[in-house]
């Protein structure tokens, strides 16, 4: 696979699904033979980005490819990479909706069976910390846990993972699409919560069952 290729799609993708604006957020994908990790380069538009500015590292951080500098968030992408060895993608948005409850640094509780079945339980929210800072890529590891597949950040955005690009793209679409329906409902009535006994049978299900051939 051309994995050069394949995060500039992703780049513009992000940007026009409506993740993003201008130059914010970035992504990363590793190749999971090589362990080669591919990042968007530091504040350039999305449309623009070529396969020459991907910057290509090491997990631990060493410059392989690229004459770009990487995103700002390299460390915590990076971090996020060497921590989980099934996570192979990783994308930072500022979506609108999940932007509303990082603001008020509140949780995203699963409401809805698209997020029981992808989050398998609450999406935290990371103590904020500067853009770019170690600090912040330590608070986002505390909120993410060993498992989850997105936190928000606060006052910033969130972070989603997947085993592969399109998989964390679906984490991201789940995010945004939770997050809209909890601040509908919150300014109409009581949202309920799915109890954990069935968030944790769903979350099974998706893993080990869902999808054809399983
Ligand atoms: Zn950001």
């Amino acid at each position: 696979m051309n994995y050069k290729a394949y995060l500039v799609e992703s780049g513009k993708r992000m940007l026009h699904k409506g993740l993003t604006v201008e130059t914010w957020g970035n992504l990363s994908v590793q190749d999971p033979e090589t362990g080669l990790v591919y990042l968007t380069p530091s504040a350039m538009p999305y449309d623009s980005i070529s396969e020459d500015d991907v910057v290509v590292m090491r997990e631990d951080g060493t410059l392989v490819e690229g004459t770009r500098k990487p995103t700002v968030e390299c460390g915590m992408h990076l971090g996020i990479l060497r921590s989980r060895p099934g996570i192979h993608a990783v994308i930072h948005t500022h979506p609108i909706y999940s932007l509303v409850f990082a603001v008020q640094h509140r949780d995203i509780p699963p409401i809805i069976d698209e997020a029981a079945q992808i989050f398998g339980g609450t999406v935290h929210t990371a103590e904020y910390a500067l853009p770019g800072s170690a600090e912040l890529a330590e608070n986002v590891q505390k909120a993410l846990g060993p498992n989850g597949m997105a936190c928000l950040l606060a006052n910033h955005g969130a972070v989603c993972l997947g085993k592969d690009m399109e998989q964390a793209f679906r984490v991201c679409t789940v995010l945004e699409m939770t997050a809209q329906v909890y601040q509908m409902a919150l300014t109409t009535g009581t949202p309920q919560q799915i109890s954990q006994q069935n968030v944790d049978y769903m979350k099974d299900f998706m893993e080990h069952h869902y999808g054809q051939g399983k």
